[in-house]
């Protein structure tokens, strides 16, 4: 990408009422543009960093046999109602509209119950047991409170997969394949090593459902943890009865701020018996559908990954969820000359700041964008034929022959 062709454009300032440092840099160099609170634009840049997030995703899921479809934003009340979560006294966070033909609608801040009523279409029998169905959706929530950037927003992108079993055995090893793929994805993406897969409070059948949560200093959660014995708790289930099934004491759990980055749910027959979905088994008697989900707030895995990684100069993203991999800046007319040969046929790697400004100004934007390494040529370093290649991560310099650059 050429800087002098892209829409994009860095900020001095991002809004005042901006207080994650995750917003501010994600607004100022270019990734995202707020519409209003909790609501935001994905720029050029923002979309790629998204996307990079969504492959690593699909593919763990893809590993583990499960499908991608797409289901609607628009939501009509008859299957929520069925569930018991259209009213706004049972859900208070739904945006609904009316049809100018007449009758609500709704839009969705999550999907269950779709997904239920759906599958009643496709599941009959045994034979088509069991499914494992995800998507990318926008999900859109009347949060109280909009804040921390696109941590927590009205309208955000989540993946949410859902699982149809026969029975509650098959759920389980199905279940313990995703705890496996979400520590992949959390790993891929470069949250491996602050991500904790925590016990939280189990809704209303199972006792436990587990959060993965992120340690970082903005999140709106506590967890207590004690390393030795590996057991990480949220807040809500920390009560004697818990405590002692784990056989620990409070004092023995430090505690420490962290952000929910995904879920996975147990849900037994909580939707598909409000909603009736049923199917013969084997020896023809009639069962329900033992369900699951499995959440992960994309945009959210985002912003905490800007937040963690981010230092005094912006940004700084992981390789594997990068934008682009390279900031590419020519000094002097030899130096312009070489840099535009180098991102010939480099073009979905690099972003080449071809823009007619001083060679401070690409600098400064570079490290705010937080693109992993620099490449920067100029008459100094060609007179060895080489370019100075720099680490965002560590500030490291060397010079790398120019030929070796992307070997
Ligand atoms: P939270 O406790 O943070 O409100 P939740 O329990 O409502 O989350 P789910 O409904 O299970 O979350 O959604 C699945 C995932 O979507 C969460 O683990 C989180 O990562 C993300 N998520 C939830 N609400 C938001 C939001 N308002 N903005 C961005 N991401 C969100
Ligand atoms: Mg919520």
């Amino acid at each position: 990408m050429k800087r002098t062709h892209s829409c994009d454009k860095t900020l001095r300032s991002a809004p005042k009422d901006e207080t994650a440092r995750s917003a501010e840099y994600l607004i100022r160099a270019g990734y995202v543009h707020k519409e209003m609170a909790g609501v935001y634009d994905f720029l050029p840049l923002g979309l790629r960093t998204l996307e990079n997030i969504k492959t690593i995703i699909r593919e763990e899921l893809n590993a583990i046999g499960c499908e991608e479809l797409q289901l609607t934003a628009l939501q009509r009340p008859e299957p929520w109602q069925k569930s018991d979560r259209w009213s706004d006294q049972e859900v208070d966070i739904w945006f609904k509209t009316e049809l100018s033909s007449g009758g609500e609608l709704g839009l969705a801040p999550t999907h269950e119950e779709p997904i239920t009523d759906l599958m009643k279409t496709y599941i009959q029998s045994y034979k088509d047991l069991p499914v494992y169905a995800y998507q990318f959706q926008t999900k859109f929530r009347n949060e109280l409170r909009a804040k921390s950037g696109i941590m927590r927003t009205r309208e955000f992108l989540m993946k949410d997969l859902y699982s149809f079993s026969a029975d509650e055995k098959s759920h389980d090893d199905f279940y313990h394949k995703v705890e496996d793929a979400y520590k992949r994805i959390y790993e891929r993406v470069g949250l491996g090593d602050c991500t904790y897969q925590t016990f939280a409070s189990g809704g209303i059948f199972s006792k436990f459902s587990h959060e993965f949560q992120t340690i970082i200093p903005v999140g709106e959660d506590t967890i207590y943890y004690n390393k030795d014995k590996s057991i990480v708790l949220n807040e809500e289930v920390l009560l004697p009865e818990v405590l002692d099934e784990f056989h620990i004491t409070r004092d023995e759990l430090e505690s420490t701020r962290a952000a929910e980055v995904g879920n996975i749910f147990t849900l037994r027959y909580k939707y598909s018996e409000p909603l009736d979905l049923k199917f013969s088994d084997k020896d023809n008697t009639e069962k329900t559908v033992f369900m699951g989900c499995y959440g992960i707030g994309v945009s959210r895995v985002m912003g905490v990954i800007a937040e963690k990684f981010a230092d005094e100069k912006g940004l700084i993203w992981p390789e594997n969820i990068a934008p682009y991999k390279y900031y590419l800046v020519g000094i002097g007319e030899n130096g312009i000359k070489t840099a535009e040969k180098l991102y010939k046929g480099h073009e979905d790697e690099i972003i080449f700041d071809d823009r007619n400004a001083r060679p401070g100004e690409k600098f400064a934007d570079a490290e705010l964008l937080g693109i992993p390494y620099r490449i920067v040529v100029s008459d100094k370093t060609l007179a060895e034929n080489k370019a100075e290649f720099t680490n965002r991560a560590t500030g490291e310099t060397k010079l790398i022959d120019i030929d070796k650059i992307f070997k």
